[in-house]
């Protein structure tokens, strides 16, 4: 019998917060068991060969959106693939009640079991879940949840107290199927999610056991005001558009009010997809308003390449909005400067029928998570010089430690998950929808050259993704948190 399992050879290990060095690594029953300079071959039962290669920590892909529009068991099988050629090992899905997803209300206790099981044995990543309290009820459940449920972060929604999710509807109590869903209940929640934390803390101890609230930031009222004028001007089928009628002052309208209540609570929050420089600015305001307050920031790979000039079709639409080639440039200037915390894709499938030719009823979102470490290694490093341990910390260490997970995931620590991803740094290939390996039959990145893609993932120990291919059986677990 072997001494390891797996040796990854001559490659480049990229360590978060540290740097790259030279070095191999071997994996024992799931985790890391070793890391030197020359570990002989005969002692692993399988070798992976990383010369000239980079291995990175698996990606966490914090922000994604299992099942919304498809059963979560396909959406499960075929989407968390495609995490796997981008290079990520864990994903962290939204989930919530109300329209969309199980097109249900009820207690969190009775349903997220139910959406745990429809996802085990269909995921090739491991997997945990954010909830979202829609009603009163489901913020009484809070404690429980991280106490028993292994979840330890929440949403709340800043624009469905006025609109649904595509904007074409102001019903909004038909779409959450919830009581009063306004700032009221923002506050409530931050209460909640305040105490569990609070509560956690003397036991727990660093920022591993985190409890937080995630929030989606554009404001309704002016929503509204916004959506009449873009279509009393003509309407304009366009991305454009979109964004005219949910413009960056949306965001930080309501960034300011969610941060504001968040230091009045004192609520660990995440700033989801920032999606312009208006944002970035809003919340680097809040950071200096509120010193005390612990704020992260979140970008998505959509908001940081694509623009609406540039992109046709409707296939782009998503919340909030692509925006112009000048807010492209301000988020990433906020990657390079630290100033965004964590990069996510915020997959959600959405098929080209979903999309049409029509503005308004078109659902929002579409899949990423397959260009994760790709977007990052090909528009980061190698065009603007963002050095490769900072890399994987805007996509695996520092997601895993705001949400719970460090150093389990998002390291390559010894005595932990032995997730990780080679990377050959130069390899280019244009984007297809063949190559992501997801379910959606379109992609807003298609065509765009990418220089810098996993060659093999390998999830706790075991190669699930090599050469353009899966390998295996979907082996993910729940990730409890
Ligand atoms: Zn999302």
């Amino acid at each position: 019998m072997s001494r390891y399992d797996l040796l990854v050879k001559n490659g480049t290990l990229v360590l978060p917060y540290v740097g790259s060095v030279r070095a191999d690594l071997a994996t024992r029953q799931g985790r890391i068991a070793a890391i030197g300079e020359d570990i002989p071959p005969a002692d692993a039962e399988e070798v992976l060969d990383a010369t000239g290669r980079l291995v990175f920590p698996g990606g966490v892909d914090a922000h994604y959106h299992l099942g919304i529009y498809r059963p979560l068991k396909v959406d499960a099988a075929q989407e968390t693939r495609s995490s796997l050629v981008g290079g990520a090992t864990s994903v962290l899905s939204y989930f919530r009640t109300g329209q969309h997803y199980l097109n249900r209300t009820g207690p969190y206790e009775e349903i997220l079991p139910e959406v745990v099981a429809a996802v085990s044995g269909h995921s090739w990543t491991d997997f945990g879940f954010h909830l979202a309290p829609m009603d009163t009820r489901q913020v009484g459940e809070v404690p429980a949840l991280v106490d028993r449920h292994g979840v330890s972060s929440f949403k709340y929604y800043m624009f469905y107290k006025g609109f649904n999710l595509s904007a074409d509807s102001r019903d909004a109590k038909a779409f959450t199927m919830s009581d009063e869903y306004d700032l009221g209940h923002l506050y409530q929640i931050m209460e909640a999610v305040a105490a569990a934390g609070r509560r956690d803390a003397p036991l727990q101890g660093g920022p591993d056991r985190r409890v937080s609230l995630s929030l989606h930031c554009e404001q309704a009222e002016l929503m509204r005001l916004f959506i009449d004028r873009v279509r009393a001007a003509g309407d304009p089928q366009t991305l454009k558009a979109y964004s005219d009628a949910r413009p960056p002052l949306t965001e930080r309208v309501a960034i300011g009010e969610a941060t504001t209540l968040a230091a009045a609570t004192a609520c660990p929050v995440n700033l989801l997809h920032l999606s312009s420089g208006e944002a970035l600015a809003a919340a680097t305001e809040a950071r200096l308003a509120h010193p005390d307050l612990d704020l992260r920031t979140e970008v998505t790979l959509h908001h940081l390449c694509l623009n609406h000039d540039e992109l046709p079709g409707l296939g782009g639409k998503v919340n909030p909005p692509i925006r112009s080639a000048a807010d492209t440039e301000a988020l990433w200037a906020g990657v390079l400067s630290g100033k965004v915390d964590w990069v996510a894709s915020d997959h959600a499938c959405c098929l080209e029928e979903h999309k049409g030719d029509e503005l308004w009823p078109a659902l929002p979102g579409f899949g990423g998570t397959g260009l994760l470490y790709p977007i990052l290694l090909s528009e980061g490093m190698h065009r603007r010089g963002l050095a490769p341990h900072r890399v994987a910390e805007l996509v695996s260490a520092n997601p895993a430690r705001a949400y719970g997970l460090w150093p389990r995931k998002g390291s390559l620590l010894v005595g932990h998950d032995a997730d990780l991803t080679v990377v050959d740094p130069d390899l280019e290939q244009e984007v297809s929808t063949d190559l992501l390996l997801s379910g959606q039959d379109h992609c807003p990145f298609a065509g765009r050259k990418v220089r810098g893609w996993p060659v093999a993932t390998v999830l706790r120990g075991r190669i699930a993704y090599r050469d353009g291919a899966v390998v295996g059986d979907p082996r993910g677990t729940f990730l409890s948190r």
